[in-house]
């Protein structure tokens, strides 16, 4: 079968589209095998290619954790989906033995494992994952807004949702509009009825998030972001903060927190090392939460929002596989506004 692949780590050059790698077949009763119709690409991807600590693969490697497809072979004690099924996939795989699987709290399985990352990809012409990791959607979702669904939206809705707890007359700051995760946040922000501060370096970004409903446009390159919001909440601040950057928002994050207010972050592209004030902390009486993807729960509730159409990722742009670099390149690029996604022939 047909694969986007690294057997090395390094720059884009490294991705090898490979026609020569063997079809996945089932490992145990409870699998699936997914014939992939797209894919999409996250963030995660890059840092693949590029080397992570710890993490060793096994090439020719696989890469990709997002996609949709159909379902073509099912193990024998799988009674939640069937052969012809469409499905979007959930990347994120556990054990389903250890204490936190048996609380629903998957993603925090010490033995979590995240496809294309700890496990062959879904970059590819199909995938096998356990059924768990599958949910059917209705025919008529296209496969490109499928596969850019799961990751990003799985994971704000741990963060808007589970996490900060967001209310319907609650302010919400969210950076980096335009990435999937800050824009699956707003639209998520938006169905609970939240008001939306969100920021970006780029105007057209801006105004595109207000086409999708952003209630307050905020250039960082021109703007003190936190001062802002500071003077046009008359000194009260947000109540939520979605930071997923890191050292360099960090201090501005907290600045426009308000009192009792949340910081939620799922990750740390700007740099992993930020500095607290703690008397701050406890005055203010802040919570600083961590998220990382989502559990079961959570998945069941994006796919009922997705089937319900209440939900539709932004998909950015569309690759043909033979073009699987042209697509990472356009995610490294940073000009993206939603998924990039990959056709799969
Ligand atoms: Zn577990």
């Amino acid at each position: 079968m047909q694969a986007l692949t690294i057997s090395s780590h390094g720059g884009l050059d490294r991705l090898e589209l490979r026609n020569d790698l063997p079809s996945p077949e089932l490992h145990r009763p409870g699998d699936v095998r997914i014939r992939v119709r797209a894919a999409a690409l996250n963030r995660l991807d890059l840092f693949v290619v590029a080397g992570l600590p710890g993490v060793t693969i096994a090439p020719p490697w696989i890469l990709g954790a997002d996609a949709s497809g159909v379902i073509d072979a099912i193990g024998a004690d799988v009674t939640t989906v069937a052969v012809g099924d469409h499905v979007v996939i959930n990347g994120g795989v556990s054990d389903r033995t250890c204490e936190y699987c048996r609380d629903g709290e998957q993603p925090l399985c010490p033995r979590y494992g995240i496809l294309g990352e700890h496990l062959p990809g879904t970059i590819a012409e199909s995938v096998v994952v356990p059924a768990a990791n599958v949910r059917p959607i209705p025919n008529t979702v296209p496969f490109e807004a499928a596969a850019a669904f799961t990751l990003a939206t799985l994971t704000a809705w741990r963060m808007i949702v589970s996490r900060a707890r967001v209310k319907s007359n609650e302010d919400v700051l969210i950076w980096g509009i335009g990435g999937g995760v800050a824009l699956a946040a707003l639209q998520i922000c938006k169905l609970i009825g939240a008001r939306t501060w969100v920021v970006s370096g780029s105007d057209d970004k801006l105004r595109r998030a207000a086409e999708l409903g952003a209630d307050v446009l905020l250039d960082r390159t021109t703007t003190d972001v936190a001062r802002t919001i500071r003077e046009r909440t008359n000194k009260r601040g947000v109540d939520v903060v979605v930071d997923n950057v890191g050292k360099a928002t960090w201090e501005q994050s907290l600045r426009a927190l308000g009192r009792r207010g949340r910081l939620v972050s799922c990750g740390a592209t700007s740099g992993p090392i930020v500095e607290t004030d703690l008397r701050r902390l406890f005055w203010n009486q802040w919570s600083i939460l961590g998220s990382t993807m989502g559990n079961d729960a959570e998945f069941d509730a994006i796919v009922a929002e997705l089937a319900a159409g209440r939900l539709m990722p932004v998909v950015d742009s569309v690759f043909s596989l033979a073009d699987g670099r042209a697509a990472f390149e356009r995610l490294a690029s940073g000009e993206q506004f939603g998924k990039v996604v990959i056709r799969v022939p």
